[in-house]
């Protein structure tokens, strides 16, 4: 089991932020001098994700408290359509509203930790030398279950560390795109016009979850077009009078244009959330997968810290022989 860590002592209360804390790698005093405003600290708690680390234990259980009231903001949509470029342009807008705001590029397909890809993230270096902003490349392909593992525990930290808005980017290509968005409170697809990108998104299943379009590059030919695609797929669905219907908001990232109207529509959809009842319904549905998330983690590292004449070996050796059939042998594990 990932028990390699003590029991928690009785709970230590959070200290005041000192120099020290942010050397001392104790999870109380990474949390304290995260929530006021320690980069370091944040960053070194959100590798405690990548790494899997057991320390991951304590830190969730101090900060279950203080979860819960940042707004997380999912951008989905194809390469090149300019996420990375619209996210840049959306800090700069909340930042204009002081507000703090964490980004999380997260690469489902790579194993390795972020360094070089958040080196490539240029276009977020506006930034850089902002402390209240936190942007972190985050790789989620670990051993205990990736993207829905990491990504929910990651967002977190960050909410606990004070973050009012986060905003979670995919850096690749798949279905990964849809699991992110069902990570957030509100889904924003990003199109772009040409290359059937609308159509693209429907394909993928993207256009369900969507619950803010942005079709971006409005200043390039094709724009309007790809609204109208949008408006007409959207008039074949059947909504409720009490449903939320997804807007489309036209952007230029590159310019800024339309970044303010999308994120009066963020703001919008996060009210609506909350006043409607769908952030809690959203965010236990969210919990539950997190839940599910961890314990299939925990138990697919139990199973493969197993020594080699396991459990897993003997009861592979049953059913090999015709002793056992592999459902009953699955319930033994598990009850073992
Ligand atoms: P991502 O792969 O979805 O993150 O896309 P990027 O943000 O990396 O952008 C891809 C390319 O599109 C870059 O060269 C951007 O400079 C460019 N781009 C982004 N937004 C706009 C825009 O509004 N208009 C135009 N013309 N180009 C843009």
């Amino acid at each position: 089991m990932c028990g390699c860590l003590p029991p928690a002592r009785t709970e230590p209360a959070v200290p005041a932020l000192t120099g020290w804390a942010r050397r001392s790698a104790d999870p109380a005093n990474l949390i304290a001098a995260a929530r006021s405003g320690d980069a370091r600290s944040l960053a070194r708690l959100v590798s405690l994700v990548e790494d899997e680390s057991g320390e991951l234990r304590r830190v969730m259980k101090e900060i279950a408290p203080l979860t819960g009231h940042a707004h997380v903001v999912g951008l989905t949509g194809s390469p090149g359509v300019g996420k990375s470029t619209l996210t840049g342009a959306l800090v700069r807008v909340y930042r204009d509203a002081d507000l703090r705001v964490g980004v999380l590029a997260v690469d489902p397909s790579s194993p390795f930790s972020g360094g070089a890809l958040l080196g490539d993230r240029v276009r977020m270096q506006d930034h850089a030398t902002d402390d209240q902003v936190f942007i972190r490349s985050m790789a989620t392909r670990g051993h205990l279950g990736g993207l829905s593992w990491a990504t929910p525990q990651a967002v977190r930290i960050l909410a606990a560390a004070g973050f009012d808005v986060v905003l979670i980017e995919t850096v690749g290509v798949g279905q990964a795109e849809v699991e992110i968005a069902s990570l957030a409170d509100t889904a924003l697809v990003v199109v772009a016009p040409g290359l059937g990108d609308s159509i693209q998104a429907a394909k993928a299943g993207i256009l369900e979850i969507a619950d803010i379009f942005a079709v971006n590059k409005s200043d390039r030919p094709g724009a309007q077009e790809a609204v109208r695609d949008l408006r007409t797929m959207l008039a074949m669905a059947s909504y409720d009078a009490d449903d939320w219907k997804p807007p489309i908001v036209s952007t230029t990232a590159a310019t800024g244009d339309g970044i303010a109207d999308l994120a009066a529509a963020l703001d919008k959809h996060r009210d609506w959330l909350i006043a409607s009842g769908q952030r809690d319904l959203r965010r236990r549905g969210r919990a539950r997968e997190e839940i599910s998330a961890i314990a299939l983690g925990e138990l697919r590292q139990r199973m493969g810290e197993l020594p080699g004449e396991s459990r897993l070996d003997e009861l592979a050796g049953r059913v090999l022989a015709g002793d056992l059939d592999p459902y009953s042998a699955a319930d033994e594990l598990i009850a073992g």
